[in-house]
């Protein structure tokens, strides 16, 4: 399988940190009932989607773009040494599976030019940093790091009244290192990146788009989790900080893509996880193109 897509004159490689076993579909999609699971149990697991017990399955990956003029990666993962007790797959992992992975796709860290995050949940910040000798700093040296207002500050907010875990050793120390951007969503890198705002998930949740002045490719972020929300757009995810806006979010995104040749690079639709969105009943699908 290539993990290289071409679109426009953006090359995107897939950086895959885990693709494995979630939690099971009746328990993350609260809306979905075991009828409508059943009904389409044969292509979720035609697509790799859903395993023989029921449970979904993701991909955790980011996508790195490459423009004429910068490297992009987008939502940085699970990270290593990052105490996530809740996540025995996440928690305090040593693995060398991403870095493998950047340096496969003849990547080094210290080639990005920007780290963006959709959002700043766990999975999308964690090689934001890396442990050194006790401390956490930038893991990408030359990078400037991307945060959305909204979605910054909604989660100072939450670190305020709790300590959240994953914007402590991941997101603080990228700011202490003054490394980081906290923009509006009119931000733009050149005629090349943009921002598109698709709050629910959390409340300042973004998409990222690219291409020369026009949608070549949009990184979707957490807007969608499953293939069978493509298909059932009202079915949020359990995690969903506002459930009803993230429904919304997700109908206007694909009508808004629908049919056209956006490569949409979804984070957590199985391999290939990144298609062209299509018309699918009363819903829609992201259909595979093929990687060269
Ligand atoms: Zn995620």
């Amino acid at each position: 399988m290539s993990l290289t897509l071409r679109v426009g004159d953006l090359t995107i490689h897939r950086i895959i940190e885990q693709e494995t076993t979630f939690l099971p579909a009746l328990e993350m999609l609260p809306a979905l009932t075991p009828d409508l699971l059943a009904e389409n149990r044969p292509w979720m697991r035609e697509a790799a989607a859903l395993d023989v017990q029921d449970v979904l399955i993701l991909c955790f990956q980011s996508y790195v773009v490459k423009t004429p003029h910068h490297t992009i990666l987008v939502d940085s993962c699970i990270g290593n040494d990052k105490p996530r007790p809740a996540r025995a797959k996440w928690n305090l992992k040593t693995d060398d599976t991403y870095m493998r992975a950047l340096t496969a796709a003849g990547i080094s860290a210290g080639d990005i030019d920007f780290v963006m995050c959709t959002h700043l949940h766990p999975d999308h910040v964690g090689w934001n940093t890396r442990l050194d000798n006790g401390r956490w700093v930038p893991t990408f040296p030359n990078a400037r790091y991307v945060f959305a207002k909204n979605e910054f500050d909604y989660w100072t907010e939450q670190h305020a009244k709790k300590p959240v875990p994953p914007f402590d050793d991941s997101v603080l120390p990228v700011v202490e290192a003054k490394r980081a951007d906290i923009v509006r969503n009119d931000y733009e890198i050149g005629d090349h990146a943009r921002i598109l705002p698709t709050p629910g998930h959390t409340p300042g949740h973004v998409a990222f788009t690219f291409g020369r002045g026009r949608d070549d490719a949009v990184v979707s972020g957490d807007l969608m989790h499953s293939p069978l929300q493509a298909r059932y757009p009202e079915l949020s995810m359990k995690f969903d900080v506002d459930q009803a806006q993230a429904a919304r979010t997700r109908r206007d995104f694909l009508e808004h893509y629908c049919g056209t040749d956006t490569l949409c690079c979804s984070a957590h639709f199985p391999s290939p996880s990144a298609g062209k969105i299509r018309r699918w009943g009363s819903g829609f699908s992201c259909v595979a193109v093929t990687a060269s």
